[in-house]
């Protein structure tokens, strides 16, 4: 039976990688935080979504001695020049443990920044880095990473209730809804985990 680790905390993030696994790779046995309690928690010191991604699918493998799958991933905003970029998980300063309030404030944050710029000076894209690393005992281990970007636009005011994160202020390039009206399925079609994980399927498919 193939095995593969989730390397993520973040709940919304394991039931995106779920759906998507189940979707593409039903073989697979995806394992994640219930499975490994003590996971430990990795601080993210890079410099850029591929070595944070990378970092994470290291540091999670070497702790459970299996494959395992990190993504990296955040809102950039052209207006703040690519901000909250790779800081977005913390962008609002929140240092509880609630992710909805997390969310909350980090989507705060970025209205409150954009407050004075029209519809038109409001793009942004999401991006995403999954990294996989596979432990060798015989040699150098096997690493792949694979990027997915998702275009789009800042829109005013919160709304929907679906996903996680900065989905309800971020309407994508082509729909008049945010990410947070869209059904699951769609947001798996067309979002940048969807893609850079999509980007990797072959690569697991074969290597796992
Ligand atoms: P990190 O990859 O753990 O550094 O966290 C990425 C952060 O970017 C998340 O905590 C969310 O705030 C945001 N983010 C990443 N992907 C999505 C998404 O699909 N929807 C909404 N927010 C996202």
């Amino acid at each position: 039976m193939r095995k593969l680790v989730l390397a993520t905390k973040n709940a919304g993030k394991i039931v995106e990688f779920k759906r998507l696994l189940a979707e593409h790779a039903k073989d697979i046995v995806v394992l994640g935080l219930n499975d490994f309690p003590d996971m430990p928690d990795v601080v993210e010191s890079g410099k850029s979504l591929s070595e944070n991604a990378r970092l994470k699918a290291k540091a999670i493998s070497d702790f459970t001695q299996l494959p395992a799958l990190a993504d990296d991933s955040g809102l950039f905003v052209d207006a703040l020049n690519g901000d909250p970029g790779i800081y977005s998980a913390r962008w609002g300063d929140y240092l509880g443990e609630d992710s909805s309030q997390r969310d909350l404030v980090n989507i705060n944050k970025v209205l409150e920044q954009l407050k004075s710029f029209a519809k038109d000076k409001r793009g942004a894209q999401f991006k995403a880095v999954v990294a996989l690393y596979q432990p060798n005992p015989t040699g150098p281990a096997n690493e792949k990473e694979a990027e997915g970007v998702l275009p789009g636009e800042i829109v005013f005011q919160p709304i929907g209730n679906a996903g996680f994160g900065y989905d309800p202020i971020f309407m994508p390039t082509g729909f008049n809804q945010s990410l947070a009206q869209l059904s699951p399925r769609v947001k798996d079609e067309i979002s940048h985990r969807g893609i850079a994980l999509r980007r990797m399927m072959p690569f697991l498919q074969t290597n796992l």
